[in-house]
């Protein structure tokens, strides 16, 4: 770490982080039923931030009865403008609280500071954008046919339901972003919600139930029940009154809930991993690809699900690109998010250091060349430089599992034929995201077609916002977030027939 730096704090933030730091059930604060707690640690200098309650199985269940109250009580009997005030509410309460916002997320993530400010504000704007779709919930008009009921005599509409009660499962690597991205569309849609935020993450979650509150939606309308997956976790998936589960994190985990939510077969939608593509043709524009590359890959310190990790770079720019890139890299200054000046903060855990620096093991074991980074700097704080490996293959683990840090795996490529060049960014279990950089018009949309990505940016990479759908193909999930596909994820359609 090249830039320590000891974290001030507004007087709010730390007020808050004084506690108690409580479960969030029926509108009501309190300890879980088991009295259990975890202690949250800031990972850039491994200091007690606060203990927070958990909850478990049994949690839930009172969570999920009062979000059951709710949504066949006060919240089902609000229009969509109403459920749009309330909404437009918390996203000022939330503009409101900016400043502590940040803090949390940087104290709790390791984010730098630009990306906290981006989050906040960006889970702001999505409260109000999901404000305006509230108010948009139609249905359509038709007839049936004349072989069902006689032409004139008869018609059919269609209504736009919630689904329901919802349990909603959260990772930790942007957690505010990861709770407005769940709440907004569903609140939006009329349904009620237990949410669990991660274990690595619990604070912001508890903040913005706090606003909630304030912002005067009903009881048990939204209840965020800290814990860990194995326990609050698999509960609320594997609970008979839930009607939907919507998940992001780790495909392993979306397989398990598959499988549970398959007794009442309540809807699951899964925004889960990715080790997406990043082609970097010949005649790309090298000062705006050596730093976007970059950025696709470190973003977030690489514990990003759409990060730009497998490069394929043409083999006439290939040396010219990775010196680049390995200068522009190397510069980056590692240290506290809440310090302006850093790029890259720590990532989230001892344990996932641990497990990033394995895959760099496996890189060099497997005869990838280490061209940058690969060293955790000593002293306090989960600080991995970035790392960039050349040479690497398609059999390689570190280029075929997603590794969740900070590790860019390049391989060259010559082929003029665009399905070659295709194939190779293909040749994953995962689909999520993905980049075209070149100059090209033809070359760029051509090659956007055949990614096989839900998300493909052309001399960008993942640029997201609250009206681009978002999710995977193949292993990488199932629905769209985002937009008025996130909206849908939380909507039932009705058919009423009319005999005239
Ligand atoms: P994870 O799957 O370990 O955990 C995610 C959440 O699931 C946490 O809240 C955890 O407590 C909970 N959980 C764990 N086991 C569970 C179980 N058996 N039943 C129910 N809940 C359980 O993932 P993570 O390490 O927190 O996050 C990293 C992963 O998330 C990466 O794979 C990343 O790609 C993915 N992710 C995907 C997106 C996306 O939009 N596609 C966004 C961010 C992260």
């Amino acid at each position: 770490m090249n830039n320590p730096v000891t974290p001030q704090l507004s007087p709010a933030t730390r007020q808050f982080l004084k506690g108690p730091l409580e479960l969030f059930i029926d509108g009501r604060w309190g300890a879980g039923v088991a009295e259990n707690s975890v202690a949250s640690h800031d990972p850039a200098t491994d200091d007690l931030l606060a203990h927070v309650a958990i909850g478990d199985g049994a949690d839930i269940d009172r969570a999920v009865a009062a979000a059951r109250k709710a949504f066949e009580g006060p919240w089902s009997r609000l229009s969509g403008f109403e459920r749009a005030d309330h909404l437009r509410r918390l996203s000022r309460l939330i503009d409101e609280n900016a400043q502590t916002f940040i803090e949390l997320e940087v104290l709790d993530n390791g984010m730098p500071l630009a990306i906290a400010q981006l989050t906040v504000s960006s889970t702001a704007r999505l409260f109000e954008y999901y404000a305006g779709w509230a108010e948009r919930i139609e249905g359509t008009t038709t007839t049936p046919p004349p072989h069902v009921l006689a032409a004139g005599e008869a018609l059919t509409y269609t209504t736009r339901e919630p689904v329901g009660v919802v349990g909603q499962i959260i990772p930790w690597n942007v957690p505010l972003s990861m709770a407005g991205l769940k709440l907004a569309p569903a609140l939006a849609a009329g349904c009620t919600v237990v949410l669990k935020p991660a274990e690595d993450t619990p604070l912001s979650a508890i903040l913005l139930a706090r606003l909630i509150q304030q912002a005067g939606f009903p009881d048990g309308v939204v209840n965020v029940v800290n814990g860990y997956g194995r326990d609050a976790g698999a509960a609320l998936v594997a609970h008979k009154d839930i009607d939907k589960i919507s998940f992001t994190g780790s495909t392993d985990v979306g397989r398990a809930i598959i499988r549970s939510a398959a007794d009442n077969l309540k809807k699951v939608s899964l925004e889960l991993g990715g080790k997406s593509p990043v082609v970097v043709f010949d005649d790309a524009d090298l000062d705006l690809a050596v730093p976007g590359v970059a950025m696709a890959t470190f973003f977030l310190q690489g514990q990003n699900c759409m990060a730009g990790t497998r490069i394929f770079v043409h083999e006439r720019i290939h040396d010219e690109f990775v010196a680049r890139l390995v200068a522009f890299v190397g510069a980056f200054t590692l240290g506290h998010g809440l310090d302006p000046a850093t790029q890259m903060g720590p990532l989230i855990s001892k344990r996932q250091r641990e497990r990033v620096q394995s895959y760099i093991a496996s890189g060099i074991e497997e005869g990838a060349k280490l061209v940058l980074g690969g060293i955790a700097p000593e002293g306090a704080g989960n600080f991995l430089q970035p790392t960039i490996f050349t040479e690497t293959r398609p059999d390689m683990r570190i280029v075929r599992e997603e590794i969740f840090g900070p590790v860019m795996a390049i391989q060259r490529f010559s082929d003029p034929d665009l399905d070659v060049v295709a194939r190779q960014a293909n040749d994953s279990v995962f689909g999520l995201s993905g980049s075209v950089w070149t100059q090209n018009l033809s070359i760029a949309h051509r090659m956007a077609a055949r990614i096989r990505s839900g998300h493909v940016s052309i001399n960008c990479h993942g640029a997201v916002g609250p009206n681009i759908p978002f999710g995977g193909f193949k292993q990488s999930g199932w629905g769209r977030e985002f937009g008025r596909d996130g909206l849908d994820l939380y909507l039932d359609t009705k058919a009423v027939t009319v005999k005239l």
